[in-house]
Order: structure tokens, then sequence, then C-alpha cells
């Protein structure tokens, strides 16, 4: 495919629902995709392409919204040259770390360069299937479509666990989702829990003006973000460890090691100030108890604590169970269902930026597997009208 695709025949152009010109309701569409993150616009990219008819729904009010809403100081772990969707380079020098709005903006100039049919503040809130279509509702609408990728996104509902709620109600809480910077939290120490890369950063910030306490569960492998000149992210695609299949020997060990921290480590953070803590245990009221016995007074706590997937407006059967996705490589066993973007989908860099490429390219494929073997919406239309209104009309004549 051209890197100078600009739209195509089949799609529709970028548009916010509350514009009055995207009446899709009585048309049924090849594809549906359901987010407009990097995984759904990657896989707008190549659906473009191929010229099927879709749409891209997605609840924010802009592109990028999730990127812009995380916290101020965010920069990327992967450098520039590894950030690009398909078609079109992330603007910035190799080697150097975007700030996470340049990804926003990124985001939003991605689309419009492509003319991708995104539909903005679209909420997709039930689907549901029936006859072999898909039923897609937003609050105002319902979209049918032959076909539909979910591109939700990794990190949907954030989790804080559940000894949180001993603390008292004057005890500020924070989960990083709603972080911003340390002045907009109350003056004073803080503990951060959860030892991933958000909390580890988290901490560093905040230890230049605070003190800091940082619980730690489970140790993350830890690495440098750059290794004898050269970043991380280089050596991991030299030794192929991004394109590792899942289900493969080192893949299964990798996922077992959990999420790689990069570019801090526990030395530098204790050389800086922060005191470690092993797994929060317990709260109550202003106190938290750790594994190993000890205890702090509390006055304002982070949650690092990670997300939950919600696939609870997906209401066709043998998708999602406990919020964990039935898929082989993002493909469902419902013909035609699909998932674009998870963690691990298929290998480590399928839910990055640089990476996600691969799985929309592998969906496509299958996209058009299913679209040609399916029939032709005009066909069953014209079918419909003939067989089944024309001739109860023809009769009452
Ligand atoms: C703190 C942090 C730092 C990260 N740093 C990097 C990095 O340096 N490099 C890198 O490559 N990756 C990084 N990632 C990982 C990954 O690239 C991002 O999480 C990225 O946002 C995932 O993109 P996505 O398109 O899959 O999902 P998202 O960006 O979450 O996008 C999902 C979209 O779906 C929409 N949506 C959700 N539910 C619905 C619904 N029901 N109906 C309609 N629309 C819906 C949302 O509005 C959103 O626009 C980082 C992640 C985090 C959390």
């Amino acid at each position: 495919m051209s890197t100078e695709q600009t739209g195509a025949p089949g799609a529709i152009s970028y548009t916010h629902a509350s514009d009055p010109g995207h009446a899709f309701g009585d048309q049924l569409l090849d594809v549906v995709v359901v987010g407009g993150g990097q995984a759904g616009l990657a896989m707008a990219w190549h659906l473009v392409g191929r010229g099927l008819r879709f749409v891209v729904l997605d609840a924010g009010s802009e592109l990028g919204q999730v990127w812009r809403s995380r916290w101020d100081s965010l920069t990327l772990f992967t450098p520039a040259q590894y950030d690009a969707l398909p078609g079109m380079p992330f603007p910035g020098r190799a080697d150097t770390y975007p700030g996470k709005d340049r990804v926003a903006d990124y985001l939003q100039a991605y689309a419009a360069t492509f003319d991708l049919p995104v539909i903005l503040n679209s909420r997709v809130t039930e689907l549901t299937q029936a006859g072999g279509t898909f039923e897609v509702h937003t609050s105002d609408e319902i979209f049918y479509a032959r076909q539909v990728v979910i591109a939700t996104g990794p990190f949907q509902v954030p989790f804080i666990p559940p000894s949180a709620r001993g603390l008292d109600g004057s005890v500020t809480q924070v989960h990083t989702s709603a972080y911003r910077k340390p002045q907009s939290l109350p003056d004073g120490p803080v503990l951060v829990v959860g030892g991933g890369n958000s909390g580890l950063q988290i901490a560093q910030e905040l230890v230049a003006t605070r003190r800091v306490d940082l619980s730690i569960g489970t140790s993350a492998p830890m690495l440098p973000q750059r290794l004898l000149g050269k970043d991380l992210f280089w050596w991991l695609t030299r030794f192929g460890l991004l394109c590792r299949p899942a289900d493969s020997r080192l893949g299964r060990r990798m996922q077992a090691r959990g999420e790689l921290v990069i570019g801090t480590n526990r030395r530098k953070l204790r050389r800086a100030g922060v005191t470690f803590r092993p797994r929060l245990v317990e709260a109550e009221g202003h106190i938290v108890r750790f594994a190993d016995g000890s205890s702090l007074k509390v006055g304002v706590v982070i949650w690092a604590t990670g997300y939950r997937s919600d696939y609870s407006w997906i209401h066709v059967p043998g998708v999602a169970n406990d919020g964990h996705v039935v898929h082989r490589r993002g493909v469902t066993d419902v013909p035609g269902l699909y998932f674009l973007g998870l963690s691990w989908q298929h290998t480590r860099g399928s839910a990055l930026l640089g990476f996600v490429n691969d799985d929309a390219a592998y969906l496509t494929d299958r996209i058009m597997t299913h679209h040609q073997s399916a029939p032709p919406a005009k066909v069953g239309a014209v079918l419909m009208e003939q067989l089944v209104e024309g001739p109860m009309s023809n009769s009452a004549g």
C-alpha cells in the first residue's frame, strides 16, 4: 500500500457525532471499528486502502484524548523512530523521546491526513448480533455492520485494590489515570503503590519535592533506556524480542516476567530518596500496613495499580469471559468479530504505537477474506425486496 494514501472511495469523511451529515443508521457497513486510538486508526488506514465502507466510532470528544489526559511530564519510552503508525512517520529526530501530547497531536494529524472516517462523541454502549449482522449501539444511533473490530485499548477501567476502602475519607487517593503533576496534590509525604513504569516514574517525579514511600508487590524486570549507545528498542527489535509470538516458549516466559520497567530502577530511586516498601496488605484510617509487618501513616496515596478491562457492553456470546477476550491473534470464534491493541495480542509489540501495525495488517487479511465470502449487502437487500416485500405487495394487489 502506498504511503501517499489519502482516503478512499468507500470511506466516509472524518466527522463529529453532532454533524448532521452522517446518518448511517439505515445502511449496512462493511466494518465498524470501535475505538479511535492508535489501534483503531491503524486499522482504519488499512481498511481505507481496501476500499471498504466503514466508520470508526470513538467515545472521546477529540482524537488522542487518552494520551492527552495522561500525566503532564510523561514522555514515551519508545523513541520517535518506533512511534509511527502505518504510512506516516512520527515527527521528531530518531532517539528523541516525545512527550505524550505529541502523540495526541500525531493521532489527530494522522486521521486528518488520510481522511479517516472517525465519528467522535460516540461511545458504543452495546454490541449485539442478529442473523450475521452486527448491531453497534451508541447513545443515539445504531450502526449495522458485517464485521466489527474492537480497539478500545488495553487500559480501560482504573483498578484500585479493595484495601483502599479502609482508608479514612480525609486521605487523598489518586489513581495514576487521574494524576497530573506534583503541584496538584496536597502538600506532604506521598505513598505510591505499584512498581510498574507508572509507579516508578511518578515516585521519581515526586521525590524531588517531598518524601515518597513506594510500595512494590511484585518486582518487575528493569532495563535501562539505553545500552551501549543504542536505545533499548533497537536491541529488542534486533534480537526479535518484540515479534516473538505470545504462545512461543520465549513469549510465554516474557509474559510471566511481567511488565518491563524502562529507564528507571530501584538504585536510582533509592539514591534520590525514595523509601521502598513491600506489598501493601491492609489500610485502616490513616495507617497502611505492609507485608513485612511495617506500617506508615498516610495523607496522600497514589494508586499505580493498573487497569481492568470492561467488555460488559458486548452481548455476543463466547467473546469475553470475566474481562478476558477469547481470541487467536485478535480473531474471535464469532465470524467477523475481531480485537486489536490487546496487550500481548500476538507479541510484546501488540499494544505499542510503532508495532500495532503488524496485527492490523493481519486482521485486514482476515477481514477481506470474510468480506469476499459474505454475500454483498446490496444482493441481500434486493432479495429481501423481491422475495419478501415484493410478492406480499403483489398479492395484496
Ligand atoms: C502511562 C502509559 C505510558 C505508555 N507509554 C508508551 C510508550 O512510550 N510507547 C508505546 O508504544 N506505548 C506506550 N503505552 C502503551 C500504549 O501505546 C497506550 O496505552 C495506547 O494508548 C494504546 O492505544 P490503543 O489505541 O490500543 O488504546 P487507547 O489509546 O486506550 O484508545 C482507545 C480508544 O477507544 C475509545 N473507546 C474506549 N471505549 C469505547 C467505547 N465503548 N466506544 C467507543 N470508543 C471507545 C477511547 O475513547 C480511546 O480513544 C503507554 C501506556 C501507558 C498507560
